[in-house]
């Protein structure tokens, strides 16, 4: 079997298309949607996600409040910033860039943010919204899985899922969306992480397996169902550029659809934070 490819790129396009007309509308009620984004410290990998999404809000018509941080910045610093931004009528979506240098406590500055602007969705309230299945605003990296899996067709209902990653950003969020009573879920959830005895023995039974490992193709072929769909979200830099969390040329034999890294998950992630934005914002 040769699985077909899930092309996040293409997938993320047909939403940003969808979201930006959501900003024109909004537009011609004279409403600009703004998204600001905090980063605090120069590392390189979370400079290029956070001009990534700079560049994509720009395409979409969302302003850009651009909040470039030294890393020294003290944690009452940021959390005035955050308190500032919660009170700018202009700024309808606020994202704080993690991780954070060590002297900020994360959590901190996450319960900081007004949960109606709280556009990755990481604030309890809106965690908590997600688990009783009543979302305001869900994660953008789970809301772009269950969103690919929708447009791809693949039915989650009655499917055997399998999640192998437990991130507050990733691994939880996707396995509470997919479990729920809801379209685009009911699934059977597992969740495995590093005290699982034999993740193996989860992974092969999986209709569709999700890796949010962050571990270069710790996910092998004897670990994959024929037929299954794989959902990559491992990003991993090697000497042999990015990779996954799954063994892609294994998928590709044994699988039915496959996301590739890059250009699967990561194009999604950002498409569905524009979207919240533009949702936060009334559109
Ligand atoms: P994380 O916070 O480091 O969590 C990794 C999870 O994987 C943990 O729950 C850990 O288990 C589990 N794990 C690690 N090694 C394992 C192993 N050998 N067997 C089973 N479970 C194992 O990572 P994350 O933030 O969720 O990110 C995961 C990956 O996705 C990373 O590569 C990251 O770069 C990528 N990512 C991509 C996007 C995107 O937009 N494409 C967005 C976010 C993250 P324990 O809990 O037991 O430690």
């Amino acid at each position: 079997m040769t699985a077909a490819v899930i092309d996040g790129k293409a997938l993320a396009q047909e939403v940003r298309s969808e979201v930006k007309v959501r900003a024109l509308a909004l537009a011609e009620e004279g409403i600009t949607p703004g998204l600001a984004t905090v980063l605090v410290g120069e590392d390189p990998a979370s400079r290029v996600y956070v001009g990534a999404k700079q560049k994509a809000c720009a395409e979409v018509g969302i302003k850009v409040w651009d909040y470039p941080l030294p890393s020294s910045t003290p944690e009452d610093e940021l959390l005035g910033l955050i308190a500032d931004l919660n009170a700018n009528e202009g700024v309808h979506g606020i994202l704080v860039q993690l991780p954070l240098p060590e002297h900020i406590d994360e959590q901190k500055v996450l319960v900081a943010v007004d949960p109606l602007k709280d556009a990755d969705g990481f604030h309890p309230m809106n965690l908590g919204r997600l688990l009783a299945g009543d979302p305001l605003v869900a994660p953008a990296t789970p809301a772009g899985i269950q969103e690919m899996l929708m447009r791809s067709n693949v039915e989650v209902s009655g499917a055997e899922v399998v999640v192998v990653g437990r991130s507050n950003i990733v691994g939880k969020p996707i396995a509470a969306m997919l479990l729920q009573k809801a379209p685009g879920a009911n699934g059977t959830v597992t969740v495995c992480h590093t005290g699982t005895r034999d993740i193996a023995q989860h992974t092969v039974r999986a209709d569709i397996l999700i890796a949010a490992i962050g571990r270069a193709h710790a996910i092998t072929g004897p670990m994959l169902k024929p037929g299954s769909v794989v959902i990559d979200v491992g990003m991993n830099r090697t000497e042999d550029g990015l990779k996954g969390d799954v063994d892609f040329d294994a998928a590709m034999e044994i699988c039915s659809q496959v996301t590739p890294v890059p250009g699967g998950v990561g194009p999604m992630t950002i498409a569905m934070l524009l979207s919240n934005t533009v949702m936060l914002a009334g559109g």
